[in-house]
């Protein structure tokens, strides 16, 4: 009986400060999380915020603000100065000084072309840059091969790191490359974060998304949100199995309106739309910015709405924490009654028990739960060695 006290004290501590953990993101959330401007506040710590950059004509960015406050920028666009200053705005924007990580998925103008202006710009400096590369040869693929020489790290599948909570791996090319074609080899990377998901596709063809369906666990390449493969080509890329094996929520075109090459193609777009998925194209919608705490999500649009990301998900900004007398929570399934806890928990709050449950299912990192540990047993709520 005894035994069975403590393992249930123990659960109910867990779920207590999950719920603590999580109406305190929520408090946050509904004060200040959302400035409803894509891409131009700088999002809070615990809060992850990507931004599927728009620019001009051809051309691929993606600035990543991991909860730990760590910038990631996945491809830097093209290579001409008048784009490079709509990445730079938007890094303004958010109050970039450090590029933690960037991500150059391939060696075409569109992509690597803009962090040749990014490593020469004395406004910022950047730590580390991920690059897989061919036998390109072109001046831009030179000069940025030789700018990034100090920071470039050579990569393939199975390299990640981790950002406090937030991780990054990539899943291909494998080590042995993908032939000399360029775009095949492209960096596609996920990025997990609670129980959001993201791929990040360059211009992935149809060989890459072959070999990632026959090479990726099933459960790893399900993700909910991504890039569309070489901007929503359906001559090379967008097949129905790499659809299937991905199942996205919501995709997003990186392509301006009216480029030269018709991007995204109409026939990728009803592909994608047979399938369900959501689609937004930064030529037409603008600065895509979605937030994410790891369980609710948001797009925030240049026009300052905010949506929910998809279907089932909670905006941010839609949480209200239950501090009132109204009727008592559902209590979540397998937490005592806090009398039967004796002195270890007492007076356990409406919005603490109301948020517990979601860490039960999984949507509330344990890293996160941890620390929220201590804070709970300084405020009183657990009052520990008295039972
Ligand atoms: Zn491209």
């Amino acid at each position: 009986m005894r035994n069975i006290t403590i393992v249930t004290a123990v659960i109910a501590v867990a779920l207590l400060a999950a719920g603590m953990v999580q109406a305190q993101a929520t408090q946050h959330a509904v004060t200040d999380d959302i400035q409803p401007r894509a891409g131009q506040a700088q999002a809070p710590p615990g809060i992850l915020s990507i931004t599927y950059i728009e620019m001009d004509g051809s051309g691929d960015a993606t600035l990543i603000q991991a909860p730990d406050g760590s910038n990631i920028l996945v491809d830097a666009g093209d290579r001409f100065k008048s784009r490079y200053q709509e990445v730079k705005s938007v890094l303004e924007q958010n109050n970039v000084d450090v590029i933690d990580l960037a991500i150059a998925t391939h060696g075409d103008a569109d992509h690597v072309g803009g962090f040749n202006h990014l490593l020469e710009d004395r406004d910022y400096t950047v730590n580390e840059i991920w690059f897989m590369g061919t036998e390109k040869t072109t001046a831009t693929v030179g000069k940025f091969l030789t700018l990034s020489a100090g920071i470039r790290t050579h990569v393939s599948a199975g390299q990640s790191e981790s950002f406090d909570g937030m991780t990054i791996e990539v899943l291909s090319p494998p080590t042995q490359g993908m032939g000399n074609d360029e775009n095949a080899n492209s960096i596609v990377s996920l990025l997990e974060y609670g129980n959001l998901e993201f791929l990040f596709t360059g211009d992935a063809t149809e060989a890459t998304e072959s070999w990632l369906v026959n090479n990726v666990p099933s459960d790893k390449l399900d993700i909910d949100i991504m890039n569309a493969p070489h901007h929503g080509s359906i001559k090379t890329s967008n097949t129905q199995a790499f659809i299937t094996a991905t199942s996205p929520e919501l995709v997003i075109f990186s392509a301006d309106e009216d480029n030269r090459y018709g991007h995204p193609h109409q026939e990728t777009r009803d592909r994608y739309a047979s399938n369900g998925v959501v689609q937004l194209q930064t030529g037409r919608d603008g600065h895509v910015n979605i937030r994410t705490d790891g369980t609710k999500c948001s797009i925030l649009f240049t026009d300052g709405t905010e949506v929910a990301c998809f279907e089932g998900v909670s905006r941010l900004s839609d949480v209200t924490p239950n501090r009132g007398n109204q009727d008592p929570p559902q209590q979540p399934p397998g937490i005592a009654e806090p009398q039967e806890m004796g002195n270890m928990v007492r007076d356990i709050p409406d919005w603490v028990r109301q948020t517990a449950e979601w860490w039960v299912r999984g949507l509330i990192p344990d890293e996160v739960y941890i620390q929220s540990l201590e804070y709970l047993i300084k405020v009183g709520i657990i009052n520990v060695g008295t039972s």
